[in-house]
């Protein structure tokens, strides 16, 4: 597997291009916004992607998937059913983030806990982890032990949780079950920030350490 990471939107946000190396097929994770870029990446490398996973609906995450869905013919799959009224708010999430105006877009398939995702050789597990925002999933792949982790953790920190439907102790809950339940190993691939691991965050994370639940 190669990862390939584009930095999008006013908030850096880590697009992400997942690539199985035996197939070649590619699929795009999170994409913020920056269409242009990422396509250009994608040109570069001359991948064509077949699908684009989302680990939550907030702008900066989602806002060129509707854009890349057009233009590759591709369905949009996840996050989760609860986060529906993100997708929603779409318009007012861009008013919110001082982004241009846009229509809102829906998925085209939602994720449940424990679906698995299918990229050429790979596979991905989808976990729910609720907290940041209600629908929120991340994807785990287990034999190059990667977890892209959306807002759910960061190095040395955690996603916000004053969004509405945001939820303090769910989302500390999530990362204890969810993240920290795998081996030291993984590398932990955030939304935002450079890459962790999974031994890092569960030794030094202030946020997981107890002090907060
Ligand atoms: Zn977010
Ligand atoms: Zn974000």
């Amino acid at each position: 597997m190669k990862i390939l990471t584009v930095p999008v939107t006013p908030f850096q946000q880590n697009c992400r291009i997942l690539v199985c190396t035996s197939s070649n097929k590619a699929a795009i994770v999170d994409p913020g916004g920056d269409a242009q870029k990422i396509v250009a990446t994608l040109n570069e490398l001359e991948l064509v992607p077949e699908a684009i996973w989302l680990t939550h609906g907030h702008l900066d995450h989602v806002g060129a998937a509707d854009e890349l869905a057009m233009a590759y013919n591709l369905d949009i799959i996840g996050p989760h059913i609860d986060e529906k009224f993100w997708f929603d708010a779409l318009p007012q999430q861009a008013q919110m983030f001082g982004f241009a105006p846009r229509p809102a877009f829906w998925p085209t398939n939602w994720l449940s806990h424990g679906d698995t995702l299918t990229l050429g050789e790979l596979s991905f597990e989808v976990r729910h982890c609720p907290g940041h925002t209600p629908g929120h999933v991340i994807f785990v792949e287990q034999t190059q032990k990667q977890v892209l982790v959306g807002d759910v953790i960061f190095k040395g920190s955690i996603g916000r949780t004053d969004f509405p439907k945001g939820d303090a102790p769910t989302l500390i809950a999530s990362i204890k079950s969810q993240v920290l339940s795998l081996s030291d190993d993984f590398v932990i691939l955030s939304g935002h920030g450079e890459n962790t691991t999974v031994g890092h965050e569960r030794a030094t994370n202030p946020f997981i350490s107890g002090r907060f639940g």
